[in-house]
C-alpha cells in the first residue's frame, strides 16, 4: 500500500508520472504488476451483493475494474490535473464512449473541422444515424464557434494543435463560450499531452486521449482515455464503459504506465528536435512554408507560448514543387519511417493529401489548407543531425 495517503495534486508532473497510481499489494512489489484476471473472488455472498450494488468498493470483473488499468487511470488523472480518468481500448473507443454517454437523439455537436478523420466520420456517418447532428467550424475562428451553437448543442469538440497544419485554438476563450451556452468543452490532447498542456486547468470540461501516440511513445499498443470530473465520469461515461465494454487490457495499461513515466522527458526532447528541424527547414529554398508554433512566423506563436509549455513534436511544411517533390522527398529518406502514425521515438514522415486526408474531395482538402506539397513529420528522438541528413537529398 501507499506509505501515506498522498494528495498527488501537491506534486509536479514528473513525480506524479513515476509514483502515482500504484497501490502496493501484500507481495511488496516495487513495480506495478499486470493483473491478468478476468474476475475476482468475494469472501461471501453478502460481500458479492454489496460489490454489485456499489455499496462496497472493490473489483468485480475486468470489463470495468482491473487494478493495472486502475493504476493507469489514477496516474493519467493526476497528470492531467483531473478528478477521474477512464481507460478505453483505443482513442476512437474513448471518443465513442463520450458520445454514447453524453448524447441523445436530437442533440447537436459543434466540432472543429480539423479533427482526426475518424472522429469526423464518427459524428457524420454514425451518430447522424441516431439523430445527432454536427456542424464543423474553423478551429481558430471563435465567432464561428459561437454562431454554430444551438439550444440543443451538448458539447464543442476540438484538437489543439491541429493535424496536419498545427493550428492552435484558445482553450480558455472557447471554454468561456461553451459555458455561456451551457455546453461542455471537450479537448483531444493527443498532440501536446499533459506534459505540454493541461486543458482542464484552462477551463475545458473533458480531455480525451489516444494513448497510442505519445503516451505509449514507442508505437506498441493501441489505447485511449477520458479525463473529467468525478460527477461526469460516474454519471455519464462509466455506465457506458461498464455496459458497452470497450475496455483497455491490463497488458496495454501496463505498457502505458511505463510510457507515462518518461512522458515529460520525452516531450522535452521531441520539442527540442522539432524546433531545430523547423528552423533548419525554414531556411531551405525548396520549402515555401513551415507550420510549427515555435517559429515566430506562426500565426498563433504568442498563444502557443501562453497555453503550452512546449511547442510539440509535429511539424508540417509545404514544398514549392508540389506532390512530385513531396513524394520524392519521402522516397529519398533512408532512416525515417514512412507511416501516418505519430508520437513515436522514431521519426515518421507522411504526405497528408494522399494518405490521412485522401478521403476528402480536392476542394475540401484545399479549403482545409492541405496542399499537394504538404509533408508532415512527427519528429522522433534520433540525433537531429541525422534527421536533417536524411532529409537533405530530397530538398
Ligand atoms: C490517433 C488519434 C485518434 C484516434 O486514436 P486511436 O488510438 O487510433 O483510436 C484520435 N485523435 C487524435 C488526435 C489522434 O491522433
Amino acid at each position: 500500500m501507499d506509505k501515506k495517503n498522498i494528495d498527488w495534486n501537491q506534486y509536479a508532473i514528473e513525480t506524479q508520472a513515476v509514483r502515482s497510481g500504484h497501490h502496493r499489494t501484500r507481495e511488496d512489489e516495487h513495480s506495478i504488476p499486470i493483473f491478468a484476471t478476468s474476475s475476482y473472488v468475494f469472501d461471501s455472498a453478502e460481500q458479492a451483493a454489496l460489490r454489485f450494488s456499489g455499496e462496497s468498493a472493490g473489483n468485480i470483473y475486468s470489463r470495468f475494474t482491473n487494478p493495472t488499468v486502475s493504476a493507469f487511470q489514477e496516474r493519467l488523472a493526476a497528470m492531467e490535473a483531473g478528478e477521474r480518468c477512464l481507460a478505453f481500448s483505443s482513442g476512437m473507443a474513448a471518443i465513442m464512449a463520450l458520445c454514447m454517454g453524453l448524447l441523445k437523439a436530437g442533440d447537436h455537436v459543434v466540432s472543429s473541422r480539423s479533427v482526426f478523420g475518424n472522429t469526423v466520420l464518427l459524428f457524420q456517418n454514425f451518430f447522424a444515424k441516431f439523430g445527432v447532428t454536427t456542424d464543423f467550424v474553423d478551429l481558430t475562428d471563435s465567432s464561428a464557434w459561437e454562431a454554430a451553437i444551438n439550444p440543443n448543442t451538448r458539447f464543442l469538440f476540438l484538437e489543439t494543435p491541429s493535424n496536419p497544419l498545427i493550428e492552435i485554438a484558445d482553450i480558455r476563450e472557447l471554454a468561456d463560450i461553451a459555458h455561456k451556452h451551457d455546453c461542455l468543452l471537450i479537448v483531444d490532447n493527443v498532440f501536446c499531452t499533459p506534459a505540454l498542456q493541461k486543458p482542464l486547468q484552462l477551463g475545458a470540461d473533458i480531455v480525451v486521449h489516444s494513448t497510442t501516440k505519445y503516451i505509449d511513445g514507442h508505437g506498441r499498443c493501441v489505447g485511449g482515455a477520458v479525463v473529467a470530473s468525478d460527477e461526469l465520469i460516474e454519471k455519464q461515461i462509466y455506465p457506458f464503459l461498464r455496459t458497452g465494454g470497450a475496455t483497455m487490457s491490463p497488458f496495454n495499461a501496463w505498457v502505458f504506465l511505463s510510457g507515462l513515466e518518461t512522458l515529460a522527458i520525452r516531450m522535452k526532447a521531441h520539442c527540442e528536435n522539432a524546433m531545430a528541424l523547423a528552423q533548419w527547414l525554414e531556411d531551405k529554398a525548396s520549402v515555401a512554408k513551415v507550420h510549427y508554433p515555435g517559429l515566430s512566423s506562426h500565426a498563433q506563436h504568442e498563444l502557443a507560448k501562453q497555453q503550452q509549455t512546449g511547442f510539440g513534436g509535429v511539424i508540417s511544411f509545404e514544398l514549392t514543387g508540389g506532390r512530385q517533390q513531396a513524394w520524392q522527398l519521402i522516397d529519398k529518406t533512408r532512416l525515417l519511417s514512412i507511416t501516418a502514425n505519430l508520437g513515436d521515438v522514431k521519426t515518421t514522415i507522411t504526405h497528408p493529401a494522399t494518405t490521412t486526408h485522401s478521403r476528402l474531395s480536392e476542394q475540401e482538402r484545399l479549403k482545409a489548407g492541405i496542399t499537394d506539397g504538404l509533408v508532415r513529420i512527427s519528429v522522433g528522438l534520433e540525433n537531429v543531425k541525422d534527421i536533417k541528413n536524411d532529409l537533405e537529398p530530397g530538398l
